[in-house]
């Protein structure tokens, strides 16, 4: 993990999310992980992080309601939603105007450009077979609302690319859900264990003289062990 978050710095959420893949998977294609929708994603990813750091979670919000700033606390289980029963592509259908769509996967989010287009050319990608009475048609041919319909459809497919988090607000009891970001949680937290890793390493290696291969190589156990003496 440590080597991961090394190689993501560097990197967009959707290929920081491929590099978490691969860790949670060894030996499974690259381009199999890519081709898989974001829905599907994000629930190996929640797995992941169940795995990692245990089934609950702590994050940071505001109440849009009293603007208080809170520390909430929820469970995996809530992120975890059944995955989408049919298999693509899927039919989406509007008085006159019929479609087939697939979900997103890595791959579109590699080739998006940056850009208020990004949406649309999200969604050129994954649409096709557009018909309006029977006739071949394009995207450009639908009203606001037949694409409003369409997008809903795509979102209610597969309801884990969308992840919500039911908040109560403590002070005021509004209650609300919000979007929650997997890949940026997930990234943050084991940044944050890889700084604690790292301090580790650093007070061990300068009490000892131990090489940072050596000090990793041992248990998280014994590392706390050492640096206890190391403290008193
Ligand atoms: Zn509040």
């Amino acid at each position: 993990m440590l080597r991961v978050w090394e190689e993501g710095q560097s990197c967009p959420p959707w290929a920081r999310a491929l590099l978490l893949l691969e860790a949670a998977a060894p030996g499974t294609d690259r381009a199999v992980l890519t081709r898989l929708p974001v829905g599907e994603r994000d629930a190996r990813l929640v797995e992941l992080r169940a795995g990692l750091f245990g089934e609950t979670l702590s994050s940071l919000a505001e109440c849009p309601a009293c603007g208080e700033r809170l520390e909430l606390t929820f469970s995996i289980a809530d992120l975890r939603l059944p995955a989408p029963t049919a298999s693509a592509p899927y039919r989406f259908q509007r008085g006159a105007v019929a479609a087939c769509f697939r979900l997103p996967d890595s791959a579109d989010f590699e080739a998006l450009p940056v850009g208020p287009q990004a949406p649309r050319v999200l969604l050129e990608a994954c649409v096709s077979d557009v018909t309006c009475d029977g006739a071949p048609a394009a995207l450009g041919d639908l009203t606001e609302a037949d694409i409003a319909a369409l997008v809903a459809q795509m979102a209610e497919t597969d309801p884990r690319a969308d992840l919500k988090a039911a908040m109560t607000c403590p002070h005021c009891r509004h209650a609300w859900s919000a979007r929650f970001d997997i890949v940026g949680f997930l990234w943050e937290e084991l940044g944050a264990w890889v700084r604690r890793l790292l301090a580790e390493v650093h007070v061990l290696a300068r009490s000892y003289g131990w090489r940072e291969d050596d000090v990793l190589a041992l248990s998280p156990w014994r590392r706390r062990y050492y640096i206890g003496l190391v403290r008193s």
